[in-house]
């Protein structure tokens, strides 16, 4: 009746013959880089202080109670009696909120040292009867615990009851929107937003409608559209933060394969959502030349020195392209702050090395890409792209690079494309290295 895969240190039931809908190998990646992300803010978790006015209220996940007795009195103050987990002092509680066959739960609770409670809900109930056989098979019944709600309505739950989780993990079919604001609201501050989104098509660009019904911006078929779907991403979870005087700190955001993926910490400051259209931007991108602009919603600037914020007024991208008198198409809005935290990246890539994971290689290969990619630029261009425009051959990348650097300009890689760049220079100085090449 069932199969048994293995992935990291887990064992997992499969139901016969259905491998193909329970089970996807080319999550992998995504999954062993969830359990290094994890592990490296489980162990934050420890010595950060927004921690300590939770702890009351999250008896069930910080249990380190050493008697059965004392957990059964845990268990039964609340209506949803939660299995304590015993691994660590001061641990972090999860939410796998999608979980299908627990696959992730039952590695999060096997291989990420600093994790105490993993709740593996799923609104299917084939699915949690399998999470509660592959709770067993694990040995995991002090630490997974199964649910079997709509996610959106155990969030809401577990938030009226006033206990927040340290970490909630999205991985659904598609896109994350209607989970967000439960998701959201239910985080202690401070916690960690583990997103995934698998409609490429919708936020490259095929449907640009979809897109802004979506997540609330206008997709755009361009060369950058892997690192545009990150920043629409961000941007919709941004906005939904602001709405519960919530913003964001993105740790680490990639794409790989047929999905995106992001890290976020959500802190609570009515003060600093502000801010948040400083971080936001319309995107223009020239339909002759593919030259791409950016006008931010909002400024900052300085009052007796003081830091204030307001929206922009007035276009800064002129109605035609300064380089090719193209007219211009408009996309967005997008998040146009940082897309990684570097310490947090460097120390994933500390850790990652000592986990064992089966993508150690790939993994360390696109964290080292990430850590060298320019942080204040946002989006990139290829050079097979610009080349196709002045219907040239392709310049070396090496030739091109060197180029900019004597130039006096930084340069980097982006980890979603091949052939990509970012720079500093302005399309001005890139077009001319282009057409002297
Ligand atoms: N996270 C899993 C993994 O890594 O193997 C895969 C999850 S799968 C993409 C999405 C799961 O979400 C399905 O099992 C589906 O039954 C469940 N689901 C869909 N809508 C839901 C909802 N509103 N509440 C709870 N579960 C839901």
């Amino acid at each position: 009746m069932f199969d048994i895969i293995s992935e990291g240190k887990a064992n997992i039931y499969i139901p016969a013959g259905k491998k193909g809908v329970f089970y996807n190998p080319v999550q992998e990646f995504n999954r062993d880089l969830s359990v290094a992300v994890l592990t490296v803010f489980a162990i934050d978790h420890q010595s950060d202080p927004t921690v300590k006015k939770y702890q009351k209220k999250m008896k069930w996940a910080t249990s380190t109670s050493d008697t059965e007795e004392e957990e059964d009195e845990e268990d039964e103050e609340g209506d949803l009696p939660l299995a304590p987990g015993k691994k660590c002092k001061n641990g972090i509680s999860v939410l796998d909120a999608l979980s299908a066959t627990g696959l992730r739960s039952m590695r999060y609770g096997l291989e990420v040292a600093g994790v105490n409670t993993v709740m593996a809900n799923d609104m299917s109930e084939v699915a949690v009867k399998i999470i509660d056989k592959n709770v067993r098979l694990n040995n995991l019944n002090r630490i997974v615990v199964s649910r079997r709600f709509d996610a959106i309505h155990l969030m809401q739950l577990e938030k009226i009851r006033g206990r927040h989780f340290d970490a909630i993990d999205l991985d659904p079919f598609g896109n994350p929107t209607r989970f967000l604001d439960a998701a959201v609201s239910s985080l202690r501050d401070g916690g960690l937003l583990l997103v995934t989104c698998t409609d490429m098509a919708v936020l490259c660009g095929n449907t640009p409608e979809t897109c802004y019904v979506k997540y609330n911006a206008v997709s755009l078929k361009t060369a950058a559209c892997h690192e545009m779907a990150l920043r629409i991403c961000l941007h919709l979870i941004e906005t939904v933060c602001s709405k519960y005087g919530r913003f964001i700190v993105p740790l680490l955001s990639f794409h790989a394969d047929f999905y995106i993926r992001v890290f976020v910490k959500v802190f609570t400051s009515p003060q600093t959502c502000k801010a948040t259209s400083t971080k936001t931007s319309m995107v223009f991108k020239c339909i002759g030349c593919n030259t791409l602009s950016f006008q931010p919603l909002g400024m900052v600037y300085q009052v007796s020195g003081q830091t204030k914020f307001n929206l922009s007024h007035g276009p800064v991208v002129n109605a035609k392209c300064a380089h090719c008198e193209g007219r211009h198409v408009m996309a967005g809005p997008i998040w146009t702050g940082p897309l990684h935290d570097a310490t947090f990246v460097q120390q994933v890539l500390d850790t990652s090395e000592s986990l064992g994971l089966a993508n150690t290689r790939r993994i360390t290969g696109m964290l080292a890409v990430i850590l060298e990619e320019i942080k204040d630029i946002p989006l990139y261009y290829t050079l097979t792209n610009l080349c196709s425009v002045l219907h040239c051959e392709v310049i070396p990348m090496q030739d091109f690079r060197s180029a900019l650097l004597h130039a006096g300009y930084k340069v980097s890689l982006s980890h979603c494309a091949k052939n990509s760049f970012k720079t500093n220079a302005s399309m001005t100085v890139v077009w001319d290295i282009l057409r002297c090449w």
